[in-house]
């Protein structure tokens, strides 16, 4: 292995970055990269019956048992959910985060997305892009030479443009690990988001039945973005291994951070 590479997936809440970057995280641990997942709020209004103190804890728990499923750091802040702004104190707060941590390569949320703290994730990572660069910003934590690549999760979202997929990971391998992740997040898989949208009597009893209803339901989201992306797959994988993919992760270049160059895919994403 050339060198060990820093991943950081900056998401809202604790879970979203499993949802979108869980088997790229499995396929970088594997080859024994680092990967950190922030989690920019501690997800305390994700609920139907519960909140503040009781919840925010529960998800951190819940967030750090995700975590070890991988072996890896998943960081939670302690910013109330639905309350996050893209404010200067938090682009600080980021832009130090990003500069102790030093990653190669940083994956966030697109700003054009139906929730606010999603938005807003996306907003700051944006707006720390530039700013750790510059020595005058938070001067008491060195800057970086350069701005890390960034890329965007993947989203449905058409407007004001579609997620575009740069870059299109096989996750086959690896996919029941993520789903392994999904299912820590007990208060979000089997209680909230089926509460939210309305399948709450789906969701079976004890935990082999819910993982594998989970399992079912989850790795159909992954296959529809290898469906989607299958063009992608065959360029970057070859005519034979990209026909085959069956759940795939995809990620879009953001243009604030390093360009991703032809040289520096493979070294990034060390898996084609
Ligand atoms: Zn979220």
């Amino acid at each position: 292995m050339a060198r060990t590479l820093k991943i950081l997936v900056v998401g809202a809440h604790p879970d979203d970055a499993d949802f979108q970057f869980g088997g790229s995280a499995a396929l970088y641990r594997r080859q024994g990269h680092q990967v950190r997942f922030l989690s920019v709020t501690n997800g305390s209004t994700g609920h139907f019956c519960m909140g503040g103190v009781e919840l925010a804890r529960r998800r951190a728990e819940e967030a750090r048992r995700s975590g070890e499923v991988l072996g890896l750091e998943y960081l939670v802040l302690d910013i109330q959910s639905g309350e996050l702004e893209p404010s200067l104190p938090y682009r600080k707060m980021l832009i130090q985060h990003i500069r102790e941590y030093r990653p190669d390569l940083i994956a966030t949320h697109r700003p054009c997305d139906y929730h606010p703290d999603h938005r807003y994730t996306s907003q700051l990572v944006q707006d720390a892009a530039y700013s750790v660069t510059v020595p005058g910003v938070c001067p008491l934590t060195p800057h970086l030479s350069e701005t890390p690549v960034i890329v965007y999760l993947h989203d449905s979202f058409r407007v004001p443009s579609p997620f575009r997929a740069d870059v299109v990971l096989d996750i086959d391998e690896v996919v029941e690990k993520k789903m392994d992740m999904l299912h820590c997040h007990t208060s979000q898989m089997y209680e909230w988001m089926p509460y939210n949208g309305g399948y709450l009597a789906e969701v079976p009893d004890g935990p082999d039945a819910r993982r594998e209803w989970l399992g079912h339901r989850y790795r159909a989201r992954d296959q529809q973005v290898a469906e989607e992306f299958r063009s992608v797959l065959l360029r970057l994988y070859g005519e034979a291994r990209g026909t085959r993919v069956r759940q795939a992760e995809a990620f879009e270049v953001c243009e604030y951070g390093a360009p991703l160059t032809a040289d520096q895919l493979p070294i990034l994403f060390p898996f084609f």
